[in-house]
């Protein structure tokens, strides 16, 4: 146990007093914290959501003793792994047993209960979010009871409880469908944004996995497409994503009154990038070195709108807000049965916006908020958003379903923090 008196997330935004942090390093310590820890109790993983989902004032939990590969299955490429197991050693894990995670977000830092309790993604038409590999789940309930699911024998609990914002119980371990290790081909070019709208639905559909990122004041996006390949390994390019950033802050600063020169400045920049161009092994595809703290905002829209909602996106930035400079992220996710996921049976179109960690995020989010919403979208679970239990029921077919099972397994509001109860709907 520490006596920890504050914590933050990942940007610094969400700061909370917990009493104490408790790290259990076996089954019995988690449901001994579970029955007479002073509540709310809420898990942390690896605390980079940007909303305030793991604060409270009472136990927070960290299960970063709860580490490692459990077992395998080779031939069905199988893993049971512990729930606090960090997505970088994950990959390391899986890679050891001949497997892979058939997608990835932009990085590796994440606990796997973490990734799963938000519905974290990486892009891909075809390719779900983490949660969609979900076979069996082990958690601790809010009574201290000890609960086995699998899909097979429980498909509703899995679909009401995979996607868990933490309050279905402690998961403390997971069992994950991934696929055989596989090599990506990995390629980036830079393209105007009207193109590159114009083209959307087909280039985002003609890669395994396709995402692009505008880059605001520049009328130009860089596109990154990955698809399967078995040719030998190339190396990967040093990252120049953090350089990039510096660049795009300086000329915000020193440009912020002249944005058709800085457009300029960026457009000229962006044409000398060198195309990127390389074959790497999975694990050394997908994650990124992020340094640079920022907040962010990312919605999940029907895929058809992501055009449109992006265009306005983009106007609302450029005329109004011009001390922002990170690019727009835009991918796509496929859409599964989970009944609190975001991508619940709707090929999807996420857009996230960020903002420096620096500056205070809310005038931004709160006028980019309602463009999102005008086009029905869903708020990613871990990043800024404004929305309600009211909200949910109309955006979630499932949602009263969920908040039943929620009840059944933590009839006595363990999970429940003040922001739980509001999202919830529970007063
Ligand atoms: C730099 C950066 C990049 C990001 N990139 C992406 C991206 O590419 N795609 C994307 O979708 N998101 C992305 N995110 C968001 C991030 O993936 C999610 O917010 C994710 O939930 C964070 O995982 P975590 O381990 O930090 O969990 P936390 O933020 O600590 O917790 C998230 C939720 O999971 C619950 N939880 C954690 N562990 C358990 C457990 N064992 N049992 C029960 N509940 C648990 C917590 O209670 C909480 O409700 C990014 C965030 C940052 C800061």
């Amino acid at each position: 146990m520490t006596n920890a008196m504050r914590w933050t997330n990942w940007s610094g935004f969400v700061a909370g007093s917990p009493q104490q942090i408790l790290t259990p390093d076996s089954l019995d310590g988690v449901v001994e914290a579970v029955k007479t820890a002073p509540g709310p109790l809420r898990v942390v993983g690896a605390g980079h959501s940007f909303t305030p989902l793991a604060r409270t004032d009472g136990t927070m939990l960290s299960l970063e003793k709860f580490e490692g590969l459990v077992s395998h299955d080779e031939a069905a490429a199988v893993a049971r792994v512990r729930a606090g197991t960090r997505l970088g050693s994950l990959m390391q894990l899986l890679q050891e047993v001949g497997q892979g995670l058939p997608n990835m977000g932009d990085i590796d830092k994440q606990a796997i209960g973490g990734a799963l309790g938000t519905a974290t993604h990486g892009s891909g038409r075809v390719l779900g979010a983490y949660h969609t590999q979900l076979q069996a789940t082990q958690f601790v309930d809010g009574r201290g009871g000890l609960r086995e699911l699998t899909l097979e024998m429980d498909r509703d609990l899995i679909h009401a409880t995979g996607v868990a914002l933490g309050s279905f119980g402690v998961l403390t371990e997971v069992t994950l469908k991934n696929i055989p290790t596989y090599r990506l081909h990995r390629r980036k070019w830079v393209l105007p944004i009207k193109e590159m709208l114009a083209q959307f639905e087909p280039m985002m559909g003609a890669h395994r996995s396709a995402e692009f990122y505008y880059v605001p004041f520049s009328g130009h996006a860089q596109f990154i497409a990955s698809d399967l390949s078995d040719t030998p390994v190339s190396p990967r390019p040093p990252e120049e994503d953090e350089a990039g950033l510096a660049t795009l802050r300086k000329l915000r600063t020193a440009l912020r009154r002249a944005p058709w020169l800085r457009g300029l400045i960026i457009r000229s920049v962006m044409a000398r990038l060198p195309a990127e161009d390389y074959v790497q092994d999975w694990l050394n595809v997908y994650a990124s070195d992020r340094r640079t703290r920022f907040n962010e905002m990312e919605y999940h829209l029907p895929f058809e709108e992501g055009p449109r909602a992006l265009a306005e996106i983009i106007e609302l930035t450029e005329k109004r807000f011009p001390e922002v400079y990170f690019p727009m992220e835009v991918r796509s996710v496929a859409a599964d049965e989970f009944w609190l996921s975001p991508f619940y049976r709707r090929p999807t179109c996420s857009i996230a916006i960020h903002h420096d960690a620096a500056n205070d995020p809310l005038p931004f989010m709160r006028a980019a908020e309602p463009i999102f919403r005008r086009y029905g979208g869903r708020p990613h679970w871990g990043k800024m958003h404004s929305l309600k239990a009211t909200d949910f029921e109309t955006l979630y077919p499932r949602w009263r379903d969920a908040m039943d099972v929620r009840r059944d397994i933590d009839p006595q509001g363990r999970f429940v923090s003040p922001y739980m109860a509001d999202l919830f709907g529970l007063k």
